[in-house]
């Protein structure tokens, strides 16, 4: 029987191919084709902050280009590498008269996402995190050495040799890992792309240009403004002189030695920063070339959202309510648009996460972050893939969640519905220029 790898490479022939999604698994893929010997031509991405950008060295264009490139290039083939809009772009492709053997979903050949925290830890305390909350509830900390990340990987492998991507991050902060650069390096080996986030109020230098000279093919930068009023309200502890001098690093790095990494500035959206402080972050960003995405902020981990909505809100999340645009309720029912949260659909957390905790726990998914009932395996080393699996189907922390209708709302699903009521909310941020 052929390996899943096997498998993979067969289907995608010799012919030149196209990626349809230009975030983590479309760049693990470019990995994956160049380890290969597999020519990719290009992206193609509806996130209009990707649009005629270039990512990894290749062209990111938009879908109204496709008809256009595929009439160039009649035996090109398309895989589509976005999860959670993977049956929209199939219709949109069979709209558009490509025939099905021509295009492939990445979830067809590796449908599991893994995600190593290699970090226990963060220096900041931002008050929409489980490290803001510490006072509330204290954790165990600390940092997963080099020797347990490689038992991870080759562990990772064995069960799944198709997979292209790993995250090194969930809730800790991985620009603290002294071995980071070697983790990403180890990854690289294997024909594995790293994906990377940070705040990156960091004050590391040389470890910031040493994971840089690592080349990591992704990096999330997550922060909250521009200005320092309003970053420091919501990014508490953290600097955002020291972020902006850190994303001009960034550049200088890929500039001077000629690296690929993508980065991806990620806004979380307050009701204090979403005027001046987007529009001057949004300039800064298309000066340095790169893509900024906007996502609300949300009330973070699972646990904590479930307390609010159970009636056992934390102070921290009273504190935190007063700063987002949409209150956890609001964003419940603009993530599900037929009222019956639960009721339909399956948890795309569920099926197609695996996450290993700086300690080798496995949690359910990467919204919980507490020990004790949401850990369903102490050991990812000692734990099989299938037994993981089997026992994330049984936690019961799920039932509640879905009831809830908390797996769309971590999602942020029905983007236009939190727009619209976000709108209609006061701002105390500045107006824009
Ligand atoms: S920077 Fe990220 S990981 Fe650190 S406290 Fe803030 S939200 Fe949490
Ligand atoms: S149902 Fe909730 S707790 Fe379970 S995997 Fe999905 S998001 Fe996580």
């Amino acid at each position: 029987m052929k390996s899943q790898l096997e498998q993979w490479i067969q289907a995608l022939g010799s012919g030149p191919l196209i990626i349809w999604g230009a975030r983590m698994t479309g760049l693990g893929l470019v990995r994956f084709c160049r380890t290969h010997g597999l020519e990719v031509q290009g992206f193609i991405d509806s996130d209009p902050a990707l649009a005629n950008k270039r990512i990894a060295g290749l062209p990111c264009h938009t879908p109204a280009a496709l008809p256009a490139i595929l009439a160039a290039n009649p035996g090109l083939k398309i895989i589509v590498a976005a999860s959670t809009k993977e049956q929209a772009i199939n219709e949109q492709l069979l709209g558009l008269g490509v025939s099905r053997d021509h295009f492939f979903n990445y979830s067809d050949y590796c449908n599991l996402f893994y995600t190593i925290d290699v970090m226990g830890t963060c220096n900041l305390k931002c008050l929409s995190c489980p490290h803001g909350a510490e006072k509330e509830e204290p954790y165990d900390r600390g940092q997963m050495p080099f020797e347990s990340f490689q038992k991870v990987v080759d562990k990772i492998i064995a069960e799944n040799s198709a997979v292209t991507h790993i995250s090194l991050y969930s809730w800790g902060e991985p620009f603290l890992h002294p071995a980071l650069p070697q983790m990403i390096d180890y990854l690289h080996q294997h024909g594995i792309a790293a994906a990377l986030s940070s705040n990156l109020s960091i004050k590391n230098e040389s470890l910031l240009r040493n994971v840089m000279l690592s080349d990591p093919e992704y990096l999330k930068v997550s922060l909250s403004g521009y200005f320092p009023d309003a970053y420091n309200d919501t990014h508490q502890g953290g600097d955002i002189y020291l972020v902006r001098s850190n994303l001009l690093r960034l550049r200088h790095y890929i500039d001077r030695y000629h690296l690929n990494t993508f980065v991806d500035v990620n806004y979380h959206v307050y009701n204090n920063n979403n005027r001046l402080n987007l529009q001057k972050m949004q300039e800064l960003c298309d000066e340095l070339g790169f893509a900024l995405s906007q996502t609300y902020a949300l009330v973070m981990p699972l646990e904590r959202t479930i307390d609010k909505l159970q009636g056992r809100p934390s102070p921290s999340t009273v504190e935190l309510e007063k700063k987002l645009l949409l209150t956890i309720e609001e964003g419940i029912a603009a993530a599900n648009p037929d009222g019956k949260p639960g009721v339909t659909g399956t948890c795309p957390f569920l099926e197609n996460q695996t996450i290993i905790n700086w300690d080798l726990s496995v949690p359910v998914c990467c919204t919980t972050f507490n020990r004790g009932s949401n850990i369903v395996a102490e050991s990812f080393l000692d734990t099989p893939l299938a037994q993981i699996e089997s026992q994330k189907r049984q936690a019961p922390v799920c039932t509640t969640c879905t009831k809830l209708g908390l797996p769309a709302y971590n999602l942020g699903l029905h983007r236009n519905r939190w727009d619209a009521i976000a709108a209609q909310k006061p701002s105390t941020d500045l107006p824009c220029a």
